[in-house]
């Protein structure tokens, strides 16, 4: 197995988390004899600074020529007095329309032994492992026209075409038969036209996944649904605008920001990158969580490669270090933590015991 992979480190806490997941994806390459080629560029801020825009053409090459990128985070005060157009954020922006991902993977997985982190009681988040499938180029966020009208007021498009809701509920069926075969999907059909076309288009998609149940339900009803009973979900499929409300959200349910992983897939290259930010407040400390990074990782061995088994050992060095009472201090703020780089290093240590048991028993 051959990948060529471009690593975009970026800003803040970006390198450092960034650093744990080229680890484990060597060790997944070097246990197991495959041919992972990693290659840096500069993105966000550090680009700004390396070469006075914050997407260099040589780096959207450079992703544009890999087969999947792995991206740590852009941003930091420093950078937003910038014009719009140089701003870290326009460079991931960019980024992410050139490689043309349509669909926003966003898992909300509580592992056991930190569902106490979460506000919200451990016995409503157990067995909680929700996948969101958000569309990512269409929706409010691009709709035409937009702007402000002659009377001061202002104004955007919901626009959606029944291809672009065809291709995004395809993603999400196809993920729901690979675990508990159930789709719902979250519109707000009772009001806005789109979501009626949404609602009528993921059914007719439904048809073609007979074997995977599918479920609409309001917005505004599966925002609280989601608090109240979490772990009643497997596949969740939405739009742009409800997606990126929701999958934050969720964060609430894993216990922090540094646990979440997340693919945009779909296009020609797939990008996996941490949902949290630079978080500058830590940054330059050795103690960001990398979860979120490495779950991203697994999440290229996944989707990328094909590489399911390797995915879910990565999955379970993440599951069995948190358990082993490992973990960084955004989730045990009152007493000793692991720093980024411990962590990282225990899971890997992890990740490399596993793989190295599965090639031993596939040996006999
Ligand atoms: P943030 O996600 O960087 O931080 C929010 C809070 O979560 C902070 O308290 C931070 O310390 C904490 N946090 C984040 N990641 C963590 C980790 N891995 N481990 C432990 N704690 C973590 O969001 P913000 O503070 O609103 O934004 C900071 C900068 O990041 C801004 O410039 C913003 O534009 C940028 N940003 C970038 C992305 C991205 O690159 N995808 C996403 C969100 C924000």
């Amino acid at each position: 197995m051959k990948l060529k992979i471009a690593v975009l480190p970026g800003d803040g806490v970006g390198p450092e988390v960034t650093h744990e997941a080229v680890r484990v994806l060597r060790t997944v390459s070097e246990v197991n004899g495959y041919d992972f080629q990693f290659r840096e560029y500069p993105v966000g801020g550090a680009a700004v600074v390396a070469d006075g825009h914050p997407l260099p053409q040589s780096t959207l090459e450079g992703c544009l020529a890999s087969d999947a990128v792995l991206l740590g985070a852009v941003g930091g005060p420093q950078f937003d007095q910038l014009p719009v157009v140089l701003r870290p954020e326009a460079g991931l922006l960019k980024l992410r329309k050139a490689l043309g991902a349509f669909a926003n993977l966003r898992p909300a997985i509580v592992y056991d032994a930190v569902a106490h982190c979460s506000p919200l009681r451990p016995e409503v988040l157990r067995g909680t492992n929700i996948l969101f499938v958000r569309e990512l180029l269409g929706g409010l966020y691009f709709g035409e026209p937009r702007g402000r009208d002659e009377n001061g007021g202002a104004y955007d498009t919901m626009r959606y075409s029944p291809a672009e809701i065809e291709r995004v509920a395809k993603i999400a069926f196809e993920q729901a038969r690979h675990r508990r075969k159930q789709v719902t999907s979250v519109d707000k059909a009772n009001v806005l036209e789109c979501s009626r076309l949404w609602r009528q288009t993921v059914s007719e998609v439904a048809r073609d996944y007979p074997d995977v149940k599918l479920e609409h339900t309001y917005v505004d009803s599966f925002a609280m649904q989601m608090i109240a009973t979490p772990s009643r979900y497997d596949v969740v499929v939405t739009e742009n605008l409800f997606g990126d409300v929701l999958s934050d959200e969720s964060a609430v349910l894993s216990g922090s920001l540094g646990m979440l992983g997340s693919a945009s897939i779909g296009g020609a290259v797939g990008l996996y990158e941490p949902v949290h930010g630079s978080a500058p407040d830590i940054a330059g400390q050795n103690m960001a969580n990398p979860v979120g990074a490495i779950a991203s990782a697994a999440m290229l061995l996944r989707f990328t490669a094909g590489l399911h088994r390797d995915a879910d050992d990565v999955q379970t060095a993440i599951a069995r270090v948190l358990q082993k009472g490992i973990v960084t201090a955004d989730l045990r703020p009152q007493q000793k933590a692991a720093s980024t780089s411990e962590a990282g290093k225990e899971i890997e240590r992890t990740l490399a015991d596993l793989l190295g048991q599965r090639q031993a028993y596939h040996a006999v």
